[in-house]
């Protein structure tokens, strides 16, 4: 139920595992970040936060770039395998979710009909898949790969996309669950809402409905559900620490 990643110039995972905290009051049943260095890491784990944070201790959580979600399960029980981040069956791609995909049941039978591999019960794998086979079948961006499955997918989401082949850059979009991108020098958050941010900055936008984001190379740049690059609309948050 709660949504942090960081692209900057700091350590991630610090940040993101601060973040979660602070996105504790939402609910939840299960954490999980996954961190970008030559290799893409995910680590999850049912429970607190706590549990999460004993579990990377001694894992490798070195990355300027990750992502870190808090679970409240919709779709399959709280275990690890559920608990995001989950990753597409080549492991090149991975995504945090909160919502619910209602025509996941559909998608993934002809997804596995194409040779994915499923490891959970959850509606979000399906979602990573479905990007995976697009930027596949249509040899593009992963950009325009999470652009075209957004097009296919009925339901609500905030989710937050990282590749192992695009190591400057994350990409979010949102509909129907509430996305926040925090505007730093040469760094850039996004969270569920603001508090994982003003710890750090306290510029912001505010994700609208069918926006995608796309932060790469120390640039933020928002298109349209037409695919139009939007000026970012930034407001000031006034600092409460
Ligand atoms: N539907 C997803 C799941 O069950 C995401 C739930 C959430 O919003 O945390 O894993």
């Amino acid at each position: 139920c709660g949504i942090v990643a960081y692209i900057g110039y700091r350590e991630a995972c610090p940040i993101i595992i601060k973040g979660l905290r602070r996105l504790e009051y939402r609910g939840y049943d299960s954490a999980g970040v996954a961190l970008l260095n030559d290799t893409l890491n995910v680590y999850k784990k049912k429970g607190k936060v706590q549990e999460l944070v004993d579990f990377i201790e001694e894992k490798d959580t070195h990355a300027q770039i990750g992502m870190g979600h808090t679970r409240w399960a919709t779709h399959g029980e709280p275990n690890d395998a559920n608990a995001h981040p989950h990753y597409s069956t080549s492991e090149r791609i991975a995504i945090i979710h909160n919502g619910i995909i209602e025509n996941y049941a559909a998608l993934k039978t002809h997804l596995q009909q194409q040779g994915h591999v499923f490891h959970s019960d959850t509606d979000t794998e399906v979602f990573v898949n479905l990007i995976e086979e697009i930027k596949k079948q249509n040899n593009c961006s992963l950009e325009e790969a999470v652009r075209l499955a957004l097009h296919e997918v009925v339901g609500a989401y905030a989710i937050v996309v990282l590749s192992k082949d695009n190591p400057n850059q994350l990409i979010a979009a949102r509909k129907g669950s509430p996305l926040v991108i925090g505007v730093g020098k040469d760094e850039f958050f996004l969270a569920s809402d603001a508090t994982p941010i003003i710890e750090y900055t306290n510029e912001v936008v505010y994700v609208n409905d069918y926006e995608l984001v796309v932060i790469r190379d120390g640039k933020l740049e928002i298109r349209s559900k037409e695919d139009v690059s939007q000026t970012p609309y930034i407001q000031k948050l006034e600092l409460e620490l």
